[in-house]
């Protein structure tokens, strides 16, 4: 999955300035600027905006085989315009398939990560300007003294299996085409368990048992932490679908299974454990 790499990822927040060799990420949305025509990921080196006043926002590490890569948020707006005849902003998806993985894994975790800065300005209690707290990765109010912290939210993958077969699922209206699972964010005031049993039930009319915890994958595509969830159909079979959310829900057995590992989601992990009799 994206975020099995081999380096270690640190996110503990440390008020701290860049130095050369440490990235500087930008963001716009959902676009991240990487390098012009190269084959492997490349982002933006302090060392290049030697001469650019802007601040600097530490974001994580990533300790490698070839020591710490820190990696910082600069300020898109302030970036020269001669610096995007080299990078150019690309659209997050990009890290879906381009190498290496722990640049790819460092790309969409900053983006979450700027994103959540850009909308998290102003204080949803009292609506004044936000401060960056010192000593945690948190927005202070100093108005009226609230907390604004990361929002994750959480949300549950579902594979729920038929004997031989696999509920299997395509999203109506979507970009993504492919397979998918039963998924859906867990609702204020329940257990992830009972949005499996409602996300079933919602999207392919089923009720299910035997409901098993098996992985979890922070998800910063949609600023989301991954719960991925085993569980048996109880009763009848028979799928009635959720013709709003999706346009294919219905039984395939192993055999049919695509054979299309990607090493990037929960969502593809976990269809080709079952198509591999490991699940
Ligand atoms: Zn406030």
């Amino acid at each position: 999955m994206i975020q099995d790499i081999t380096a270690i990822y640190h996110n503990e927040y440390i008020e701290q300035s860049p130095n050369a060799g440490d990235y500087i990420m930008f963001v716009k949305g959902r676009n991240v600027l990487i390098k012009k025509n190269t084959e492997e990921i490349e982002f933006l080196r302090y060392e290049e905006l030697d001469e650019v006043e802007m601040a600097f926002r530490y974001l994580f590490a990533l300790d490698t085989e070839e020591g710490r890569k820190r990696f910082f948020l600069g300020e898109a707006d302030l970036l020269m315009e001669d610096m995007l005849k080299e990078y150019s902003y690309e659209q997050q998806n990009v890290f879906r398939t381009k190498q290496p993985k722990e640049l790819a894994f460092a790309g969409i975790t900053a983006c979450q990560l700027a994103n959540w800065y850009e909308t998290t300005r102003f204080c949803g209690t009292c609506g004044n300007g936000l401060e960056h707290d010192k000593k945690e990765r948190m927005m202070r109010c100093p108005s009226c003294n609230a907390l604004h912290y990361p929002k994750i939210s959480p949300a549950v993958i579902v594979a729920v299996t038929n004997g031989d077969k696999l509920l299997m699922t395509k999203y109506a209206g979507r970009d993504y085409k492919n397979y998918a699972l039963v998924a859906g964010f867990a609702e204020i005031g329940e257990t992830v368990e009972e949005t499996v049993k409602r996300e079933v039930m919602e999207e392919a009319g089923l009720k299910v048992k035997n409901i098993r915890y098996y992985k979890s994958q922070p998800w910063s595509f949609t600023d989301t932490l991954l719960l991925g969830f085993w569980c048996e159909v109880d009763g009848n079979d028979n799928i009635t679908m959720d013709e709003e959310e999706l346009s294919v829900a219905e039984w395939i057995t192993r055999d049919e299974i695509p054979t299309e590992y990607d090493g990037i989601s929960l969502t593809n992990e976990m269809m080709m454990r079952f198509k591999n009799g490991e699940a």
